[in-house]
């Protein structure tokens, strides 16, 4: 959750669309802006004031810029020099992180896998260590707008989070959002990947872990305690294995990649990785395609049970294992097909995720940047509370050139 100080979410919210402006028309001087903004004298040189002092708006000299081309004095800019969001996934073996300037360009993502169980604190040292390679140094985290962070699993009540926000909040001062790293990367890719502009969506990722999350009427959803979007413990196989949540036969059982890597050694295959099986769907080893097509139909039926009861128009499925392509998708796609009620059978769409492991960090992005359209009734998003120019904007594409850019 986010931990403003006292009454400052308000002013956020002015700060924010002060920022929003400056975004869309380039520099301007307070009086252009007062008008603008709709805001009170008092209020706008609030939002100025700790803009200025932040350091994430600077005066334009009159002799700035090359000769001639001089802006008049008292004009207000973007300082590109420091940051206006950080995402940070923590993910079950590795961390990422992604970093977002005041005028929304993407400085950069990093990422780096660590053993399982890695500590929080080293965990969150080594979040530490990725974004400062990303983003230089401290002038750049120091008007830091939010830290949007993603863990495993379902957030609410966990009993990691309160020592990794206080953790976070130390190292990067600024306000820190956590939700579920799976739900983030399903955010992010509904606003600039594989789904992009779609009102429904459903995303699913096969990793370590296999999680999702669900995009309904344009708006992330969350559900009660934060729960939706465990696809992974749905259960598909009542004879299975036991499944880390304490259930039987999930979903995650039979499609993790340790899950699908067991199951191939069980049936006799060689290889103890996924490269290993991947090597070996690449030379057509039966035994791999067999498992794929079995775990894909697994997945399809799941999937069609959920489109049936979601309603969605694209599926995006990512995570390593959805890098194996067509002999898990393809099955995959089968059983949706079968299983999707007639209307939506053929309306349907499947679809690689677009933006890879860091799909996760860069949801992390939207959730402290806040401005999401998807995010307008998320309940653990901050509450918007600015007026002109808070809700105005709207994400352009971002896959290609990863601006986050605010058109309107
Ligand atoms: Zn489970």
């Amino acid at each position: 959750m986010a931990v403003p100080g006292p009454g400052s979410s308000a002013r956020r919210g002015h700060e924010r669309a002060v920022l929003g402006l400056l975004r869309a028309h380039g520099p301007l001087n307070r009086g252009e802006l007062g008008r603008r903004c709709g805001l009170s004298r008092t209020t706008l040189h609030e939002a100025l004031s700790g803009l200025l002092a932040a350091g994430a708006v600077v005066t334009a000299a009159p002799d700035d810029g090359p000769r001639g081309r001089g802006r008049p004095a008292g004009k207000l800019a973007l300082n590109t020099a420091v940051g206006q969001a950080v995402g940070i996934d923590f993910a079950r073996r590795a961390v990422h992180v992604a970093a977002v300037d005041v005028t929304y360009e993407v400085l950069g993502t990093a990422g780096e896998a660590h053993a399982p169980g890695l500590p929080w604190p080293d965990r969150v040292a080594l979040a530490e260590r990725l974004v400062r390679r990303v983003v230089g140094g401290e002038p750049w985290l120091r008007a830091l707008r939010g830290v949007g962070v993603g863990l495993v699993g379902p957030v609410a009540g966990a009993a990691a989070v309160a020592g990794v926000e206080s953790l976070l909040r130390d190292r990067f001062g600024g306000p820190v959002l956590l939700d579920n790293n799976t739900r983030l990367a399903a955010l992010a890719e509904s606003t600039w990947g594989a789904a992009a502009g779609a009102q429904d969506v459903l995303y699913l990722r096969l990793s370590y872990g296999v999680g999702g999350g669900v995009v309904a009427g344009g708006a992330l959803h969350r559900g009660a305690d934060g729960v939706s979007g465990e696809i992974g413990h749905i259960p598909v196989d009542p004879e299975g294995r036991r499944c880390e949540c304490g259930g039987t036969g999930c979903l995650e059982t039979v499609a993790s990649i340790r899950a699908v890597l067991d199951a191939y050694r069980a049936r006799g295959g060689r290889g103890d990785s996924l490269p290993a099986l991947m090597a070996a769907v690449e030379a057509g080893d039966p035994l791999a395609l067999g498992l794929l097509r079995d775990v894909g139909v697994q997945i399809g039926r799941v999937l069609a049970a959920l489109s049936n009861a979601i309603g969605p128009r694209v599926i995006a499925i990512g995570g390593e294992l959805a890098e194996i392509g067509a002999p898990l998708l393809g099955p995959v796609q089968e059983a949706l097909h079968a299983g999707a009620v007639p209307i939506s059978r053929h309306r349907l769409t499947l679809r690689r995720a677009a933006l890879g492991d860091v799909a996760g960090a860069l949801g992390g992005v939207a959730l402290a940047m806040g401005e999401s359209p998807l995010l307008s009734r998320y309940a653990a998003a901050e509450p918007e509370t600015g007026p002109a120019g808070s809700r105005a904007g709207r994400y352009g594409a971002v896959a290609a050139g990863r601006r986050l850019a605010l058109t309107g």
